[in-house]
């Protein structure tokens, strides 16, 4: 992203957080607004405009170095030689200029520099800050920026793994001038003011100043004829759709890395990464105990104390589990290797939780039986409560 965007935009407003915001705050602060934003939940086009721009916010602010970077860039533009709007003339090499306390709009600056070239105001600049103070440096095409993204997945999906389609939308590499910013059958030039550093140095007294280039706009190139299309930024906006393979035994609020999956890079830089926040979505009859699968089986009394064979379902179809008589209500039996997936491969156990579902009524043959065998039991001397509460 070019430097002057960075002056102008508030990420922290977009947010709404505060500068000193925490990573967490942050991230709490762009997932609710993701939610209330995203195009998939929120027809309005002006919310997905503001999805954006939220997105954009969350991207730099999101990630230490790019958060540091944009806050320092700020810094200089609000204290250096370039206050905010006025262009301070009392200490330094610039007296005079722009008269007395006249108003010095930097954005009239970076618009005049974009649009004309910028042949004057650098003739001007090179003139004040003087020319080659820095060593020339290639043009510095910037590696696009990563991308967050949340999808919500049914828990056999995250557990078996799904490939997807997945709506992203995001800046891409413009098709008119296949991201170089320059019309098609014209090329970027390297920067003559900073010598495609990007930067240029002044001197105010003692002190040496760096300041991103104005002529280019810290980008080292300067394109003369920008692509219709993109405006000269290589980049336009648009919505895609990407298939996406989410690997088995993913678990809820993972956050999966899909490289090069991201935005486009500026001028023909490697993309960034795509990161994708998983929701599960609880299921009826299965839960997760790390890659363990868990499964609670309604039984009867009898079924526990004769012992059986339970068909139990399983990721991959059913399996017999064999109970042993005189097994106790909620013992759980572990089945070997049929649970989730793992990462280093194989799989997970399946637990089979066992818990008695009592008639809510019992008439007729039943009642009677069952009334019968409590005799019995008491006759065989079996107390369940033996030994339980000091008895
Ligand atoms: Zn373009
Ligand atoms: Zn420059």
């Amino acid at each position: 992203m070019a430097q002057r965007e960075w002056v102008e935009k508030d990420f922290y407003k977009e947010l709404g957080v505060s500068s000193d915001a925490s990573e967490q705050d942050i991230k709490k602060a762009y997932r609710k607004l993701a939610r209330d934003l995203h195009p998939d939940t929120n027809p309005d086009p002006a919310a997905s405009e503001r999805f954006k721009t939220v997105s954009e916010a969350h991207s730099v602010l999101s990630d230490p170095a790019k958060r540091k970077e944009y806050d320092e860039t700020r810094r200089l533009f609000a204290n250096g030689g370039f206050g905010r709007g006025r262009f301070a003339g009392g200490g330094g090499g610039f007296g005079g200029f722009g008269g007395d306390g006249a108003e010095f709009n930097l954005n009239d600056l970076f618009d005049a520099a974009g649009q004309t070239g910028g042949a004057n105001i650098g003739d001007l600049f090179g003139g004040l800050f003087g020319r080659g103070a820095q060593q020339p440096r290639p043009t510095r095409p910037r590696r696009g920026n990563d991308l967050e993204t949340e999808t919500e997945l049914s828990f056999l999906e995250a557990t078996k793994g799904v490939a997807m389609p997945l709506r992203l939308t995001s800046p891409a590499p413009c098709t008119n001038c296949h991201g170089s910013g320059a019309r098609p059958g014209t090329s970027p030039k390297v920067c003559p003011n900073c010598n495609g550093s990007g930067v240029v140095s002044r001197n105010q007294g003692a002190f040496g100043f760096s300041e991103p280039c104005t002529e280019c706009r810290g980008s080292g190139s300067i394109i003369e004829h920008p692509c219709d299309e993109c405006k000269g930024t290589g980049v336009t906006t648009r919505t895609r759709t990407i298939n996406v393979r989410i690997p088995p035994g993913v678990e809820n609020g993972q956050r999966i890395r899909l490289a090069g999956q991201g935005e486009a890079g500026l001028r023909g830089a490697p993309s960034g990464d795509l990161y994708v926040t998983v929701h599960v979505r609880p299921d009826r009859v299965f839960g997760r105990d790390g890659d363990d699968l868990t499964v609670t089986v309604p039984v009867s009394f009898h079924e526990l104390a004769l012992g059986t064979t339970l068909s139990v379902p399983t990721l991959e179809g059913k399996v017999g589990v064999r109970v042993p008589k005189g097994t106790s209500d909620g013992r759980i039996l572990r089945v070997r290797g049929r649970g989730v997936p793992k990462r280093s491969g194989g799989h997970g156990d399946l637990l089979v939780t066992v818990k008695v579902a009592v008639p809510p009524s019992l008439e007729g043959e039943a009642a009677e039986a069952l009334e019968t065998y409590a005799k019995a039991e008491r006759a065989s001397g079996f107390d369940p409560r033996a030994g339980w509460a000091g008895a």
